[in-house]
Protein backbone atom coordinates (compact mmCIF):
# COMPACT_ATOMS: atom_id res chain seq x y z
CA UNK A 1 0.00 0.00 0.00
CA UNK A 2 2.56 2.44 1.36
CA UNK A 3 4.76 1.26 -1.74
CA UNK A 4 2.50 2.08 -4.26
CA UNK A 5 1.78 5.63 -3.04
CA UNK A 6 5.43 6.76 -3.23
CA UNK A 7 5.74 4.85 -6.66
CA UNK A 8 2.58 7.02 -7.82
CA UNK A 9 4.43 9.87 -6.14
CA UNK A 10 7.81 9.53 -7.71
CA UNK A 11 5.71 9.31 -11.40
CA UNK A 12 4.10 12.42 -10.56
CA UNK A 13 6.96 14.07 -9.70
CA UNK A 14 8.82 12.76 -13.13
CA UNK A 15 5.65 13.40 -15.45
CA UNK A 16 5.98 17.32 -13.98
CA UNK A 17 9.48 17.51 -14.47
CA UNK A 18 11.13 16.00 -17.47
CA UNK A 19 13.50 19.21 -17.65
CA UNK A 20 10.80 21.56 -18.50
CA UNK A 21 9.84 23.42 -15.53
CA UNK A 22 6.79 25.43 -14.74
CA UNK A 23 7.44 29.52 -15.57
CA UNK A 24 5.65 30.72 -12.56
CA UNK A 25 5.16 34.67 -13.19
CA UNK A 26 4.87 37.53 -10.81
CA UNK A 27 0.88 37.67 -9.98
CA UNK A 28 1.20 33.96 -8.79
CA UNK A 29 4.55 33.93 -7.25
CA UNK A 30 3.54 37.27 -5.45
CA UNK A 31 7.05 38.18 -4.41
CA UNK A 32 7.92 41.52 -3.42
CA UNK A 33 11.11 42.20 -5.12
CA UNK A 34 12.11 44.64 -2.73
CA UNK A 35 12.57 41.85 -0.12
CA UNK A 36 14.88 40.50 -2.16
CA UNK A 37 18.82 41.31 -1.10
CA UNK A 38 20.56 44.23 -3.52
CA UNK A 39 23.64 42.34 -3.09
CA UNK A 40 22.01 38.87 -4.19
CA UNK A 41 20.22 40.48 -7.12
CA UNK A 42 23.99 42.29 -8.11
CA UNK A 43 25.72 38.69 -7.74
CA UNK A 44 22.59 36.91 -10.02
CA UNK A 45 23.19 40.65 -12.38
CA UNK A 46 26.50 39.74 -12.68
CA UNK A 47 26.68 36.10 -13.89
CA UNK A 48 23.83 36.97 -16.34
CA UNK A 49 25.73 39.04 -18.26
CA UNK A 50 28.90 37.18 -18.11
CA UNK A 51 26.99 34.65 -19.80
CA UNK A 52 25.40 32.09 -17.38
CA UNK A 53 22.37 30.83 -15.85
CA UNK A 54 21.96 31.78 -11.68
CA UNK A 55 19.16 31.96 -9.86
CA UNK A 56 18.53 32.89 -6.03
CA UNK A 57 17.32 29.57 -4.56
CA UNK A 58 16.30 27.35 -1.98
CA UNK A 59 15.17 28.82 1.53
CA UNK A 60 15.03 32.23 0.54
CA UNK A 61 12.66 31.79 -2.22
CA UNK A 62 10.64 29.83 -0.02
CA UNK A 63 10.57 32.43 2.25
CA UNK A 64 9.76 35.26 0.11
CA UNK A 65 6.76 33.44 -1.34
CA UNK A 66 5.79 33.14 1.82
CA UNK A 67 5.88 36.44 2.77
CA UNK A 68 8.31 35.98 5.42
CA UNK A 69 11.71 37.63 5.60
CA UNK A 70 14.97 35.60 4.38
CA UNK A 71 17.32 34.74 6.60
CA UNK A 72 20.31 35.00 3.78
CA UNK A 73 19.99 34.38 0.02
CA UNK A 74 21.97 31.02 -2.16
CA UNK A 75 22.33 31.45 -5.55
CA UNK A 76 22.45 28.56 -7.98
CA UNK A 77 24.12 28.64 -11.57
CA UNK A 78 25.92 26.82 -14.01
CA UNK A 79 29.19 28.69 -13.50
CA UNK A 80 31.83 26.38 -12.35
CA UNK A 81 33.41 27.79 -9.12
CA UNK A 82 36.84 29.31 -11.17
CA UNK A 83 34.23 31.14 -13.18
CA UNK A 84 32.52 32.28 -10.70
CA UNK A 85 35.83 33.82 -8.78
CA UNK A 86 36.90 35.21 -12.38
CA UNK A 87 33.68 37.98 -12.42
CA UNK A 88 34.31 39.48 -9.06
CA UNK A 89 36.54 40.86 -6.90
CA UNK A 90 35.65 39.75 -3.69
CA UNK A 91 35.17 36.04 -3.84
CA UNK A 92 36.73 32.97 -2.35
CA UNK A 93 36.05 29.35 -2.99
CA UNK A 94 35.50 26.97 0.27
CA UNK A 95 34.83 23.44 0.72
CA UNK A 96 36.70 20.29 0.18
CA UNK A 97 33.28 17.72 -0.49
CA UNK A 98 31.84 20.35 -2.95
CA UNK A 99 33.18 23.55 -3.77
CA UNK A 100 31.25 26.77 -3.53
CA UNK A 101 32.14 30.65 -4.06
CA UNK A 102 31.70 32.66 -1.13
CA UNK A 103 31.24 36.35 -2.91
CA UNK A 104 31.54 39.20 -0.80
CA UNK A 105 29.55 42.08 -1.66
CA UNK A 106 29.17 45.10 0.46
CA UNK A 107 28.93 43.53 4.25
CA UNK A 108 27.26 40.55 2.92
CA UNK A 109 28.35 37.19 1.87
CA UNK A 110 26.48 35.65 -0.52
CA UNK A 111 26.35 31.91 -1.30
CA UNK A 112 26.92 30.62 -4.90
CA UNK A 113 26.86 26.93 -5.59
CA UNK A 114 26.91 25.03 -8.92
CA UNK A 115 24.45 23.09 -9.74
CA UNK A 116 24.90 19.53 -9.09
CA UNK A 117 23.85 16.40 -10.28
CA UNK A 118 23.13 14.51 -7.38
CA UNK A 119 23.29 10.86 -7.76
CA UNK A 120 21.06 10.16 -11.27
CA UNK A 121 23.55 11.12 -13.15
CA UNK A 122 21.95 10.32 -16.93
CA UNK A 123 25.56 8.79 -18.02
CA UNK A 124 24.87 6.10 -15.47
CA UNK A 125 28.82 7.43 -13.78
CA UNK A 126 29.52 6.83 -9.97
CA UNK A 127 30.13 10.50 -9.05
CA UNK A 128 28.41 10.13 -5.77
CA UNK A 129 29.57 6.87 -3.04
CA UNK A 130 26.77 5.50 -1.22
CA UNK A 131 26.32 3.06 1.65
CA UNK A 132 25.00 -0.24 1.91
CA UNK A 133 22.11 0.88 3.40
CA UNK A 134 21.95 3.80 0.64
CA UNK A 135 23.47 6.93 2.63
CA UNK A 136 25.06 9.24 0.38
CA UNK A 137 28.84 9.78 1.13
CA UNK A 138 29.87 11.88 -1.06
CA UNK A 139 28.09 13.93 -3.88
CA UNK A 140 30.24 16.04 -5.91
CA UNK A 141 29.22 15.78 -9.23
CA UNK A 142 28.00 18.85 -11.37
CA UNK A 143 24.55 19.25 -12.98
CA UNK A 144 22.17 20.95 -14.77
CA UNK A 145 19.04 23.09 -13.39
CA UNK A 146 16.76 20.63 -13.33
CA UNK A 147 18.97 17.73 -11.69
CA UNK A 148 19.51 20.32 -9.27
CA UNK A 149 15.88 20.53 -8.52
CA UNK A 150 15.44 16.66 -8.13
CA UNK A 151 18.42 16.98 -5.95
CA UNK A 152 17.14 19.08 -2.77
CA UNK A 153 15.08 17.99 -0.41
CA UNK A 154 11.43 19.18 -0.35
CA UNK A 155 9.34 20.21 -3.24
CA UNK A 156 9.12 24.05 -0.92
CA UNK A 157 12.78 23.97 -0.85
CA UNK A 158 13.57 23.72 -4.65
CA UNK A 159 12.30 26.58 -6.33
CA UNK A 160 14.09 28.89 -8.39
CA UNK A 161 13.99 32.46 -8.92
CA UNK A 162 15.28 34.73 -11.30
CA UNK A 163 15.21 38.61 -10.49
CA UNK A 164 16.26 39.83 -13.72
CA UNK A 165 12.99 38.44 -15.18
CA UNK A 166 10.71 38.53 -11.61
CA UNK A 167 9.68 34.70 -12.80
CA UNK A 168 9.88 31.33 -10.51
CA UNK A 169 11.09 27.92 -11.87
CA UNK A 170 9.04 24.88 -10.73
CA UNK A 171 10.35 21.85 -11.47
CA UNK A 172 9.15 19.78 -8.23
CA UNK A 173 5.61 20.98 -8.31
CA UNK A 174 6.59 23.43 -5.29
CA UNK A 175 4.46 26.50 -6.06
CA UNK A 176 1.46 24.01 -5.26
CA UNK A 177 2.55 22.69 -2.16
CA UNK A 178 3.63 26.17 -0.84
CA UNK A 179 0.33 26.79 -1.82
CA UNK A 180 -1.22 24.23 0.08
CA UNK A 181 1.22 24.61 3.01
CA UNK A 182 2.32 20.96 2.31
CA UNK A 183 5.88 19.87 2.64
CA UNK A 184 6.21 16.72 0.30
CA UNK A 185 9.69 14.99 -0.34
CA UNK A 186 11.40 15.25 -3.71
CA UNK A 187 10.88 11.77 -4.81
CA UNK A 188 10.46 8.56 -2.69
CA UNK A 189 10.46 9.44 1.25
CA UNK A 190 12.26 6.32 1.88
CA UNK A 191 14.92 6.38 -0.55
CA UNK A 192 15.66 10.10 0.69
CA UNK A 193 15.94 10.06 4.14
CA UNK A 194 18.07 6.64 3.72
CA UNK A 195 20.53 8.82 1.60
CA UNK A 196 20.42 11.71 4.50
CA UNK A 197 19.09 11.13 7.39
CA UNK A 198 19.26 14.36 8.49
CA UNK A 199 16.15 15.20 6.43
CA UNK A 200 14.43 13.14 8.97
CA UNK A 201 15.21 16.44 11.26
CA UNK A 202 14.79 18.67 8.28
CA UNK A 203 11.26 17.43 7.77
CA UNK A 204 10.04 18.25 11.25
CA UNK A 205 12.01 21.53 11.20
CA UNK A 206 10.05 23.02 8.21
CA UNK A 207 7.05 21.34 9.10
CA UNK A 208 7.07 23.49 12.82
CA UNK A 209 8.66 26.37 11.52
CA UNK A 210 6.26 27.27 8.24
CA UNK A 211 3.48 25.84 9.98
CA UNK A 212 3.23 23.16 7.16
CA UNK A 213 0.97 19.66 7.00
CA UNK A 214 3.61 16.88 6.37
CA UNK A 215 2.85 14.88 3.08
CA UNK A 216 1.17 11.56 4.95
CA UNK A 217 3.44 8.95 3.75
CA UNK A 218 6.36 10.77 4.29
CA UNK A 219 5.16 11.97 7.87
CA UNK A 220 4.37 7.94 8.88
CA UNK A 221 8.09 7.19 7.77
CA UNK A 222 9.13 9.24 10.11
CA UNK A 223 9.40 6.96 13.13
CA UNK A 224 9.93 4.06 11.12
CA UNK A 225 13.12 5.45 10.13
CA UNK A 226 14.39 7.60 13.17
CA UNK A 227 17.14 5.25 14.00
CA UNK A 228 18.80 5.83 10.67
CA UNK A 229 20.33 9.06 12.74
CA UNK A 230 22.24 6.47 14.84
CA UNK A 231 24.98 6.93 11.34
CA UNK A 232 25.42 10.74 11.78
CA UNK A 233 27.98 11.94 12.88
CA UNK A 234 27.61 13.55 16.62
CA UNK A 235 29.10 17.11 15.41
CA UNK A 236 26.48 17.27 12.24
CA UNK A 237 23.78 16.43 15.32
CA UNK A 238 25.07 19.23 17.37
CA UNK A 239 24.74 22.00 14.53
CA UNK A 240 21.39 20.66 13.16
CA UNK A 241 20.21 20.93 16.82
CA UNK A 242 20.60 24.27 17.11
CA UNK A 243 18.91 24.75 14.08
CA UNK A 244 16.26 23.28 15.71
CA UNK A 245 16.19 25.28 18.97
CA UNK A 246 16.33 28.36 17.07
CA UNK A 247 14.72 27.98 13.76
CA UNK A 248 11.72 30.39 15.95
CA UNK A 249 9.21 27.26 16.35
CA UNK A 250 10.96 25.48 19.09
CA UNK A 251 8.05 24.60 21.27
CA UNK A 252 6.42 22.75 18.34
CA UNK A 253 9.08 21.69 16.96
CA UNK A 254 9.73 19.81 20.27
CA UNK A 255 6.44 18.61 20.29
CA UNK A 256 7.02 16.95 16.66
CA UNK A 257 10.19 15.77 17.91
CA UNK A 258 9.30 13.52 20.59
CA UNK A 259 5.79 12.85 19.10
CA UNK A 260 7.81 11.31 16.24
CA UNK A 261 10.04 9.44 17.73
CA UNK A 262 13.42 11.76 17.19
CA UNK A 263 13.86 13.13 20.35
CA UNK A 264 14.65 9.86 21.82
CA UNK A 265 17.14 9.46 18.79
CA UNK A 266 18.80 12.97 19.88
CA UNK A 267 17.94 13.31 23.49
CA UNK A 268 17.88 9.72 24.65
CA UNK A 269 17.96 10.01 28.42
CA UNK A 270 15.62 13.22 28.27
CA UNK A 271 13.11 11.47 26.35
CA UNK A 272 13.82 8.75 29.13
CA UNK A 273 13.56 11.29 32.08
CA UNK A 274 10.46 12.35 30.49
CA UNK A 275 8.51 9.31 30.69
CA UNK A 276 9.12 9.53 34.79
CA UNK A 277 5.98 11.44 34.23
CA UNK A 278 6.91 14.27 36.30
CA UNK A 279 4.60 17.24 34.71
CA UNK A 280 6.78 19.97 35.73
CA UNK A 281 9.59 18.97 33.81
CA UNK A 282 7.88 18.85 30.47
CA UNK A 283 6.22 21.98 31.26
CA UNK A 284 9.35 23.70 32.34
CA UNK A 285 10.71 22.70 28.54
CA UNK A 286 7.38 23.77 26.81
CA UNK A 287 8.10 27.32 29.02
CA UNK A 288 11.64 27.50 28.12
CA UNK A 289 11.05 27.11 24.55
CA UNK A 290 8.42 29.28 23.99
CA UNK A 291 10.69 31.79 25.63
CA UNK A 292 13.72 31.07 22.79
CA UNK A 293 11.16 31.24 20.29
CA UNK A 294 10.12 34.59 21.61
CA UNK A 295 13.32 35.90 21.58
CA UNK A 296 14.58 34.75 18.86
CA UNK A 297 11.01 36.31 16.50
CA UNK A 298 11.85 39.65 18.50
CA UNK A 299 15.31 39.36 17.55
CA UNK A 300 17.16 39.28 20.65
CA UNK A 301 19.90 36.72 21.70
CA UNK A 302 19.98 32.99 22.21
CA UNK A 303 22.84 30.85 22.89
CA UNK A 304 22.81 27.11 21.97
CA UNK A 305 24.01 26.42 25.52
CA UNK A 306 20.95 27.63 27.02
CA UNK A 307 18.55 25.71 24.38
CA UNK A 308 20.79 22.30 25.48
CA UNK A 309 20.77 23.25 29.02
CA UNK A 310 17.16 23.33 29.09
CA UNK A 311 16.44 20.29 27.04
CA UNK A 312 19.39 17.97 29.19
CA UNK A 313 17.78 19.37 32.42
CA UNK A 314 14.95 16.49 32.75
CA UNK A 315 17.82 13.76 33.15
CA UNK A 316 19.68 16.36 35.78
CA UNK A 317 16.93 16.95 37.94
CA UNK A 318 16.32 12.37 37.45
CA UNK A 319 19.78 12.05 38.25
CA UNK A 320 20.00 14.30 41.23
CA UNK A 321 17.17 11.93 42.40
CA UNK A 322 18.53 8.96 42.33
CA UNK A 323 21.84 10.41 44.40
CA UNK A 324 21.43 9.43 48.56
CA UNK A 325 19.43 12.07 49.96
CA UNK A 326 22.30 14.31 51.88
CA UNK A 327 25.17 12.94 50.50
CA UNK A 328 26.74 15.72 49.07
CA UNK A 329 25.90 19.73 49.06
CA UNK A 330 23.74 20.49 46.83
CA UNK A 331 26.55 22.40 44.35
CA UNK A 332 28.51 19.13 44.79
CA UNK A 333 25.35 17.24 43.73
CA UNK A 334 24.70 18.92 40.59
CA UNK A 335 28.08 18.99 39.88
CA UNK A 336 28.60 15.62 39.34
CA UNK A 337 24.57 14.94 37.92
CA UNK A 338 25.79 17.84 35.11
CA UNK A 339 29.17 15.78 34.78
CA UNK A 340 27.05 12.26 33.78
CA UNK A 341 24.66 14.15 31.74
CA UNK A 342 26.92 15.71 29.57
CA UNK A 343 28.58 12.27 29.42
CA UNK A 344 25.80 10.53 28.32
CA UNK A 345 25.03 13.65 25.60
CA UNK A 346 27.93 13.62 23.80
CA UNK A 347 27.35 10.09 22.67
CA UNK A 348 24.86 11.19 20.57
CA UNK A 349 25.19 14.86 20.22
CA UNK A 350 29.07 16.15 20.50
CA UNK A 351 28.51 19.87 22.26
CA UNK A 352 31.71 21.68 21.62
CA UNK A 353 33.87 22.07 24.66
CA UNK A 354 33.21 26.22 25.25
CA UNK A 355 29.38 25.30 25.12
CA UNK A 356 29.43 22.26 27.58
CA UNK A 357 31.17 24.63 29.98
CA UNK A 358 28.45 27.11 29.79
CA UNK A 359 25.49 24.48 30.23
CA UNK A 360 27.38 22.76 33.23
CA UNK A 361 27.71 26.70 34.71
CA UNK A 362 24.35 27.28 34.13
CA UNK A 363 23.22 24.19 35.98
CA UNK A 364 25.52 24.32 39.07
CA UNK A 365 24.77 27.81 39.76
CA UNK A 366 20.97 26.71 40.53
CA UNK A 367 21.99 25.85 44.14
CA UNK A 368 24.01 29.22 44.69
CA UNK A 369 20.76 31.21 42.90
CA UNK A 370 18.10 29.92 44.59
CA UNK A 371 19.81 30.99 48.12
CA UNK A 372 19.18 34.80 46.73
CA UNK A 373 21.81 37.32 46.93
CA UNK A 374 24.08 37.29 49.80
CA UNK A 375 26.82 39.63 50.41
CA UNK A 376 28.92 40.58 47.71
CA UNK A 377 26.11 39.89 45.07
CA UNK A 378 28.28 41.91 42.49
CA UNK A 379 30.76 39.05 42.75
CA UNK A 380 28.13 36.80 41.63
CA UNK A 381 26.57 38.87 39.34
CA UNK A 382 29.61 39.29 37.53
CA UNK A 383 30.65 35.85 36.47
CA UNK A 384 29.87 35.07 32.77
CA UNK A 385 26.98 32.20 33.00
CA UNK A 386 25.28 34.60 35.63
CA UNK A 387 22.81 35.89 33.44
CA UNK A 388 22.24 32.86 31.45
CA UNK A 389 21.97 31.15 35.36
CA UNK A 390 19.37 33.79 36.19
CA UNK A 391 17.36 33.33 33.65
CA UNK A 392 17.50 29.77 33.72
CA UNK A 393 16.25 30.47 37.43
CA UNK A 394 13.58 32.86 36.14
CA UNK A 395 11.91 29.99 34.04
CA UNK A 396 12.27 27.39 36.53
CA UNK A 397 10.66 30.09 39.40
CA UNK A 398 7.38 30.29 36.71
CA UNK A 399 5.60 27.00 37.99
CA UNK A 400 7.87 26.96 41.11
CA UNK A 401 6.54 29.20 43.59
CA UNK A 402 9.79 28.65 46.46
CA UNK A 403 12.15 29.78 43.96
CA UNK A 404 10.30 33.34 42.97
CA UNK A 405 11.59 35.15 46.35
CA UNK A 406 14.52 34.41 44.96
CA UNK A 407 15.01 35.40 41.46
CA UNK A 408 12.87 38.82 42.31
CA UNK A 409 16.00 39.31 44.80
CA UNK A 410 18.18 38.26 42.22
CA UNK A 411 16.52 41.18 40.06
CA UNK A 412 16.51 44.06 42.17
CA UNK A 413 20.18 42.92 42.91
CA UNK A 414 20.98 43.78 39.30
CA UNK A 415 19.04 47.06 39.09
CA UNK A 416 20.56 48.15 42.16
CA UNK A 417 24.28 47.14 40.62
CA UNK A 418 22.99 48.45 37.30
CA UNK A 419 22.17 52.01 38.55
CA UNK A 420 24.93 51.58 41.71
CA UNK A 421 28.15 51.60 40.74
CA UNK A 422 28.78 55.33 39.62
CA UNK A 423 30.44 56.37 42.78
CA UNK A 424 32.25 53.06 42.60
CA UNK A 425 35.96 53.70 42.05
CA UNK A 426 36.42 53.55 38.33
CA UNK A 427 39.07 51.17 36.48
CA UNK A 428 42.11 53.70 36.13
CA UNK A 429 43.10 54.01 32.44
CA UNK A 430 46.67 52.76 31.68
CA UNK A 431 48.91 54.94 30.87
CA UNK A 432 50.91 54.34 28.09
CA UNK A 433 54.14 53.82 29.03
CA UNK A 434 56.99 56.06 27.19
CA UNK A 435 59.48 54.24 25.65
P1 LIG B 1 16.84 27.81 6.39
O1 LIG B 1 15.87 28.92 6.17
O2 LIG B 1 16.66 27.14 7.69
O3 LIG B 1 18.28 28.18 6.09
P2 LIG B 1 17.04 26.39 3.92
O4 LIG B 1 15.95 25.74 3.12
O5 LIG B 1 17.72 27.58 3.32
O6 LIG B 1 16.42 26.72 5.32
P3 LIG B 1 19.64 25.21 4.14
O7 LIG B 1 20.09 24.17 5.08
O8 LIG B 1 20.19 26.59 4.25
O9 LIG B 1 18.05 25.25 4.25
O10 LIG B 1 19.89 24.65 2.68
C1 LIG B 1 19.67 25.39 1.51
C2 LIG B 1 19.01 24.52 0.44
O11 LIG B 1 19.84 23.41 0.11
C3 LIG B 1 17.69 23.89 0.88
O12 LIG B 1 16.61 24.77 0.66
C4 LIG B 1 17.63 22.65 0.03
O13 LIG B 1 17.18 22.96 -1.26
C5 LIG B 1 19.08 22.22 -0.07
N1 LIG B 1 19.45 21.27 1.00
C6 LIG B 1 20.03 21.56 2.18
N2 LIG B 1 20.25 20.45 2.91
C7 LIG B 1 19.80 19.42 2.17
C8 LIG B 1 19.75 18.01 2.37
N3 LIG B 1 20.20 17.45 3.49
N4 LIG B 1 19.24 17.26 1.37
C9 LIG B 1 18.81 17.83 0.22
N5 LIG B 1 18.81 19.13 -0.01
C10 LIG B 1 19.30 19.94 0.94
MG1 LIG C 1 19.42 28.65 4.19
Amino acid sequence: MAKKLFNRLSDAVKKRTNGNPRIVEADEHGINPSEVSRSARHVVEVLVEGGYEAYIVGGSVRDLMLGLHPKDFDIATDARPEQVKNLFDRCRIVGRRFRLAHVYVGRDLIEVATFRGGHRSRSGRAHVSVTLGGRILRDNAYGTIDRDALRRDFTANSLFYDPTRNTVLDFVGGVEDLKQRRLRMIGKPAVRFREDPVRLLRAVRFAAKLNFRMDPAMEQLIPELANLLDAISPARLFDEGIKLLHSGAAERTFELLRDKGLLHQLFPRTEAALERDHPEDLEFIRLALANTDERVRSGMPVSPAFAYAVLMWPYVRQLLDELEPGEFSPRDALAICADRALEHQARTISIPFRHAQMIREIWIRQPQLEAGPRSHPERVMSRSAFRAAYDFLGLRALRAERLQGAYQAWTRAQEKYETGPSDAPRRRRRRRRRR
